[in-house]
């Protein structure tokens, strides 16, 4: 069975908090084939205008096929496409969960989200090494001490999946950027987690620093950390400047993600800056490989 590309149908909707809904999405065997590893991410598909059903090429063979079909189908009538976290998975109802922030009616996937009911149906892709590897949480936690997560709202739901998977005792430190108190969330974890929520109060999402000074004035437990970064993509850049910079942190303990850009949309093109981000990301990702590959030494 080719479980890339779905259609998913929603069984439930609701509220986590004002700025966030839960939707949970009849997945058949993708519930099943994901495994425990935290952040997983997906590819999602929302119908353009007129369609009950976003419209894909047949699933099934390679997939770069599949996408240049899928490119082929003409603009007005093909789907958006937008990047989120399987929140959670539930193998015996056969269902996955999604969060989706509600950043207001500028873009289809918060717009859909807004209004998505029952019987709904979305197109997924993946997850899929062909467009995510992210860091295996057992990799960064044997290489350190201790973990720093920091992301806003729409990092929220992958912050959860990697503090709920943390092992017994391991030390974990978040950073949380949310509009205020109302958008917090509580989180289980077997580790020694500590959550800092900075509030954005008035300032729109992707404005201000605040996320950005809170973890410049934080004190660090001692030992080696490992971080993990995501949200609007000028923060994650700051923030990543901040560790390598004043802090000392090696790139390779540090996985960053703009998941999102100020003013464009997931549609528009890379920016010099997103290239430069990608390529950083592509060697690091063959560093890494290259590593597990080499003998140990001595
Ligand atoms: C690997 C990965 C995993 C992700 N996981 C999740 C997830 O689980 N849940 C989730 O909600 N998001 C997640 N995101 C972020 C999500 O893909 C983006 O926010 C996406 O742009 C939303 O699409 P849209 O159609 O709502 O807005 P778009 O059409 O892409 O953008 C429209 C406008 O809204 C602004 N905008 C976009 N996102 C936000 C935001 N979060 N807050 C404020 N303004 C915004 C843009 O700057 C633009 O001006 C993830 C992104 C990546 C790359």
């Amino acid at each position: 069975m080719d479980l890339a590309v779905s259609l998913i149908t929603v069984t439930d909707v609701r509220r986590v908090t004002p700025h966030m809904a839960r939707v949970t999405f009849d997945a058949g065997d993708l519930a099943a084939a994901i495994g425990d590893e935290p952040d997983q991410q997906v590819k999602l598909y929302f119908p353009k205008p007129g369609q009950a059903v976003p419209r894909l090429p047949e699933p099934g063979g390679d997939f770069m096929r599949w996408y240049e079909a899928f490119n082929a189908i003409p603009e007005d009538e093909r789907p958006w496409m937008r990047s989120f976290t399987i929140r959670a998975a539930d193998r015996e109802r056969k269902t996955v969960d999604i969060d989706f922030v509600l950043h207001g009616d500028a873009g289809p996937a918060a717009r859909w989200a807004e209004s998505a009911r029952p019987g709904d149906v979305l197109g997924r892709f993946g997850p899929s090494a062909m467009f995510a590897r992210p860091v295996p949480l057992s990799a960064a936690i044997g290489a350190s001490d201790w973990l720093l997560l920091a992301g806003d709202q729409a990092a929220l739901p992958a912050i959860g999946t990697l503090v709920e998977s943390l092992p017994e005792g391991f030390r974990a430190v978040a950073y949380v950027e949310v509009g205020g108190a109302a958008d917090e969330q509580s989180f289980a974890s077997r580790g020694q987690v500590s959550v800092h929520w900075v509030h954005r109060g008035h300032v729109p999402p992707g404005h201000g620093d605040a996320l950005l000074q809170a973890v410049r004035g934080a004190e660090f437990p001692s030992g080696r950390v490992f971080a993990w970064l995501a949200g609007e993509a000028g923060t994650v850049r700051a923030l990543r400047r901040h560790l390598v910079g004043d802090r000392g942190v090696d790139k390779r303990s540090i996985d960053f993600t703009g998941y999102w850009r100020l003013r464009l949309t997931q549609d528009d093109a890379p920016t010099q800056q997103d290239l430069a981000d990608a390529q950083e990301l592509l060697a690091r990702a063959r560093e890494m490989s290259a590593d597990a590959q080499a003998p140990e030494n001595g």
